[in-house]
């Protein structure tokens, strides 16, 4: 294998290479004509196709993923061209989208050394912002003469105007032009790692992260979440006369809710046979409460207390439409260490993982 970080690639190369990737695969080439049809701009690629169909771009993408991902998007757009001209001219930007990386690591496991890698972590999103308006590409017109040109910005800190215009040779002359540059939307999440992956007596760690254009609003605060993106540093911390510590934040490539999942579990007639005969008994309540943490002597009012979280309450409804509370059910377990509260939560997360009512209604509603 050829060690990419030292290795020179040209951007055409890349671009080729995952075009290849991209028609290579009936997969891919459906994907996009389903992109065309339904105006979506993103090509989410499994990464383990991509593994299969070109270890070496695969490797590439793990160590030097900025310059993949940009050639990918770069892939997407000529393969959109070809189909679709017009389209491809109405869309300004393509992404190409990687999933399922071979391992996840955990948030309280991040270090320095993943600077610049891409990665997959799992959380639950805790802080979401509204959607603001992320300067991608900044636009400096000359005062003297009109000549334009054209910044991309970089990930942090604000681009500076060029001293001189290249033109006529003016000194600062350039002035930022709003309505020629490019804006996308952008939002800010903070996902926390999952309370079964919480060391006993520890707070719970996160980080932030960044979601771009159409990114945004894809997940919500609760979602149990796989992020994939690049962990970068937040230089505009940066400053004269301070320790040269910086934080760092994941610019996010894909976000999955794992919510999904559970909406596909399939109820079996048996199992549905089984699930009607024990609503039918007179002491299912009993059984449903002993059935929580079995393991665990004792604590029957929280173990009662988490059944009825795990069943979630009833939406308020008013005569005129308007909904109240989504029924969810939230409790708060206050008690010295030692006194099993994480072996619960544990439990909870492992008959129904995720934001837990929301998930388990879900699963019964019917399709
Ligand atoms: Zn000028």
């Amino acid at each position: 294998m050829t060690t990419p970080e030292t290795a020179e690639v040209s951007l055409d190369s890349l671009i080729q290479g995952l075009r290849g990737f991209i028609e290579s695969s009936d997969k891919y080439v459906d994907e996009i004509n389903n992109m065309i049809i339904q105006r979506k701009r993103s090509l989410v690629v499994d990464f383990h196709d991509l593994l299969i169909s070109n270890k070496d771009l695969a490797d590439m993408l793990l160590e030097r993923p900025q310059l993949v991902i940009q050639a990918g998007s770069e892939a997407v757009r000529q393969a959109i061209t070809e189909r679709d001209p017009e389209l491809a001219k109405s869309v300004r930007n393509f992404y190409m989208r990687f999933r399922r990386l071979p391992e996840s690591l955990p948030i309280r496991r991040l270090r320095s050394e993943v600077l610049g890698k891409l990665i997959m972590v799992e959380g639950i999103i805790t802080r979401q912002t509204p959607p603001k308006h992320y300067l991608r590409k900044s636009v400096f017109r000359c005062s003297q003469c009109g000549y334009e040109v054209e910044i991309p910005q970089p990930t942090t800190g604000f681009v500076q105007p060029p001293k001189r215009c290249p033109k006529c040779g003016a000194l600062n002359s350039m002035v930022f032009v709003e309505e020629r540059s490019e804006f996308i939307d952008w939002q800010k999440i903070i996902v926390q790692e999952k309370p079964e992956e919480l060391p006993p007596g520890q707070l719970p760690r996160s980080i932030e992260a960044i979601l771009l254009d159409d990114m945004v609003d894809t997940v919500k605060p609760g979602d149990r979440v796989y992020l994939v993106g690049v962990m970068n540093l937040d230089l505009a911390d940066l400053k004269k006369g301070k320790p040269p510590v910086v934080s760092s934040f994941m610019e996010v490539n894909y976000v999955e809710s794992q919510q999904r999942e559970l909406v596909e579990i399939e109820i079996t007639p048996e199992d549905e046979k089984k699930i009607l005969e024990l609503s039918k008994m007179p002491d299912v309540r009993e059984r449903i409460i002993k059935s929580i943490a079995p393991s665990i002597y004792g604590m029957e009012d929280i173990k009662e207390a988490i059944a009825c979280l795990l069943f979630g309450g009833v939406p308020k409804v008013y005569p005129d439409g308007i909904r109240v509370r989504g029924g969810d059910i939230h409790i708060l377990l206050v008690g010295d260490p030692g006194m099993a509260k994480t072996q619960l939560l544990r439990f909870v997360t492992k008959i129904a993982p995720g934001p837990y009512t929301p998930r388990v209604r879900a699963a019964q509603q019917p399709a």
